[in-house]
């Protein structure tokens, strides 16, 4: 049967779907930042330049004309969902996009994840999720037959993130080694800093961890920089770090991670960065964030050319790109 020729109807370039570049993450789920090794990094930010280039010159291509992504967002997003649609549909690819209306599709009558995701992989040939509990893509990837790409589980990880915050720091500051990277704000529950920091680790940086006392970094986490001799200092004032940081990578407070809403109040406005802050600051430096701010930057902070957060959210989808294409076996 499979030999048979197809009908004349269908065109056969548009359906071919071999494989061309057999590469690590070929037909791999994206579950965590641990699955990335220094090579593996460098294979990904060499793609997402060439996919950079793409679209400065010709806007979209064709590579993924034949495959189809299912985007399902069970947290709100505004970055990663559309920048994972962006992604798709600039490389030629079509998007199923279950976000904004999760409450209209069958979770709502209480339909399970894993029934979704075996729905859903019918009509797809990878999946890209966000859901609120940690541990919740693994458990789809288990189940499903299609990778799954984890846009955020819960507070645990967020390692298309991550990835697009190494490559911009890379791109900004052209190394990451030697670096000294403050993170600042909701350290405990802002899975963005969960998965830079591990894979900053790999590297021979410097981290500073600024946040109140009730939001350090999880002690596994800080544990785990310590057992791999990462030089790491704590504290709970930006003035402590900010003379000497290479990268401000600031994080707003995670409201929806908090179950006494008091709590949050009492520590929502801790942290501001202003351009009265950023006079102390070197030159060369850059602050991050991985949107949205709820305070923790002033606006007049953005025209500083060393505020780096839009130019990250555009790296986010050349990297979204890189990745897709990666799984597919088309880069
Ligand atoms: N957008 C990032 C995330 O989904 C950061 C945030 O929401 O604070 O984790």
């Amino acid at each position: 049967m499979k030999n048979k020729p197809l009908s004349p109807l269908f065109n056969l370039d548009v359906f071919q779907r071999e494989a061309k570049i057999k590469n690590g993450f070929f037909q791999k789920d994206i579950l965590s930042v641990d699955q990335f090794g220094k090579d593996d990094l460098d294979y990904i930010f060499a793609r997402a330049e060439e996919m950079a280039e793409m679209v400065n010159r010709w806007g979209a291509c064709d590579l993924l004309k034949s495959y189809t992504l299912a985007c399902v967002f069970y947290e709100p997003s505004t970055r990663t969902s559309s920048s994972f649609i962006a992604a798709m549909e600039r490389l030629g690819g079509k998007v199923i996009p279950i976000t904004e209306g999760i409450q209209y599709s069958s979770v709502s009558k209480g339909e399970s994840l894993i029934d979704s995701m075996l729905t859903l992989e019918q009509y797809c040939d990878l999946i890209v999720l966000r859901h609120p509990e940690i541990g919740s893509s693994a458990q789809a990837a288990k189940y499903a037959h299609v990778p799954i790409i984890n846009a955020g589980d819960g507070a645990g990880e967020h390692p298309t993130q991550a990835l697009l915050d190494l490559f911009t720091i890379q791109k900004e500051l052209g190394r990451i080694d030697g670096l000294k990277v403050a993170m600042v704000g909701d350290l405990r529950y802002g899975r963005t800093v969960h998965s830079l920091t591990k894979l900053l680790a790999q590297y021979d940086v410097s981290l500073r961890f600024v946040s109140p006392d009730t939001l350090r970094l999880p002690l596994d986490l800080m544990n785990e920089l310590i057992d791999r001799g990462i030089k790491v200092r704590e504290t709970s004032k930006v003035a402590d770090v900010i003379e000497n940081a290479d990268v401000l990578y600031v994080t707003r407070i995670q409201k929806e991670r908090f179950s006494d809403l008091v709590q949050y109040d009492e520590i929502k406005d801790y942290f501001e960065i202003t351009t009265e802050l950023m006079t102390q600051a070197k030159q060369k430096m850059i602050v991050m964030h991985p949107l949205p701010r709820v305070g923790e930057i002033q606006y007049n902070v953005d025209k500083d050319p060393r505020a780096a957060y839009f130019r990250q959210v555009q790296n986010g989808m050349f990297i979204r790109m890189a990745l897709l294409a990666a799984v597919l076996g088309q880069a």
